[in-house]
């Protein structure tokens, strides 16, 4: 017998990836999401495969699964910045009931829990580069704060559900993703210059562009998020790839890249941004033996393939 695995946010950027993954290995693989900010695109190839079914359901309110559950991983939550702006209070929900949710589901199914946390919890970072045991700079009612706390609280829960309950979990801290499946309009640095390129914007970089942050290709974030699911290690570990750059740069980069002939333009850099980000990733190497395999370069031309296969009509609408 297969085993069965739940994926909540299954039809968004990184759940899509997963479920492609779990598929494969040969898992029965369950997908729930409420399509907030996923798209059934990045999963309706999956539709036609045994081991593949779809929830159309909100993990905040009551979920129930029929049938046997060996993992949850609990994807499901807005993750850029303009998402958890426009919907703060979701991303709260799905951030404290929603993880309440998976993990009673999981008590009940005697299932392991996976949990999507992330660098956001180190907030702006006073300790560079970011171990595990920096407890983070976190404004709790900054604008970014809905998304920070969510993550830190998820942190928590899923703690005293393994101290209290003796439930077998894992919390991976994910660093800046990316490739393809992120939708365009995001806000996200990366489709964002993508985009602007391919209309023939300007790229717009916040502030002076001085910020950092280290981007991982989703290939290599999956990798590591199975390692750990089948890891003994149970304390929050960081998973992203440490080549730092900064946003100055990364714009020049892509500039490079689509051979744009558009210029940099300087807007204001958002409250409570980020001044730098930046994994230490010791500890995913010397438990998971993992590392991240695809250089920047690399990850950046598939994530640009992608993108040039859009439609106009995907590349212009807003909501895309
Ligand atoms: P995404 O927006 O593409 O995917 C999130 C998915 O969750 C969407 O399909 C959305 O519809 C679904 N969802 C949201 N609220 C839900 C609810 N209440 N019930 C059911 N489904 C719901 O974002 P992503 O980049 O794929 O991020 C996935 C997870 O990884 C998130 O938990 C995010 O916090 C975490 N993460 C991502 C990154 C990154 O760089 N992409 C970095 C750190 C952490
Ligand atoms: N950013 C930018 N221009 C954009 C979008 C983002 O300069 O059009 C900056 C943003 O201010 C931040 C960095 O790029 O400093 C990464 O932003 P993103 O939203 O991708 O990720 P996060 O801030 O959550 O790490």
């Amino acid at each position: 017998m297969s085993k069965r695995v739940l994926i909540t946010g299954a039809a968004g950027f990184l759940g899509s990836h997963l479920c492609d993954r779990f598929v494969k290995d040969g898992f029965h693989v369950i997908g729930m999401d409420n399509l907030i900010t996923g798209r059934l695109s990045n999963i309706e190839h999956l539709f036609p495969k045994e081991n593949f079914e779809f929830y159309h359901q909100d993990v905040s309110k009551f979920i129930h699964v029929p049938g046997e559950l060996d993992y949850i991983l609990h994807f499901a939550s807005p993750a850029s910045p303009i998402d958890y702006l426009k919907i703060p209070i979701q991303t709260l929900k799905v951030g404290s009931l929603g993880i309440h949710n998976c993990l009673g589901l999981a008590r009940v199914k005697n299932a392991r829990v996976l949990i999507a946390s992330t660098s956001e919890v180190y907030g702006d970072p006073e300790v560079h580069p970011q171990t595990e045991d920096y407890w983070g700079n976190v404004n709790p009612i900054g604008p970014r704060g809905v998304y920070d706390e969510a993550k830190r609280f998820q942190e928590a829960m899923t703690m005293a559900y393994h101290t209290y309950h003796g439930l077998e979990t894992r919390i991976v801290r994910i660093f800046n993703t990316y490739g393809p499946r992120m939708r365009l309009n995001d806000g996200r640095v990366l489709p964002a210059f993508i985009g602007q390129a391919l209309r023939g914007e300007d790229l717009t970089v916040f502030g002076d562009g001085s910020q950092t942050r280290s981007f991982c290709y989703v290939d290599d974030l999956v990798e590591g998020i199975v390692r750990l699911l089948h890891s003994e290690y149970t304390a929050p570990i960081n998973i992203g790839n440490p080549d730092e750059i900064s946003i100055g740069d990364f714009a020049e980069e892509i500039i490079k890249l689509t051979g744009t002939t558009q210029k940099v333009v300087y807007k204001d850099l958002p409250i409570n941004d980020p001044k730098q980000r930046q994994p230490d990733i010791s500890k995913a190497k010397e438990l998971l033996n993992w590392t991240p395999k695809y250089q920047r370069s690399e990850g950046l031309k598939i994530t640009y393939d992608y993108f040039k296969q859009l439609s106009e009509e995907e590349l212009f609408h807003k909501d895309h």
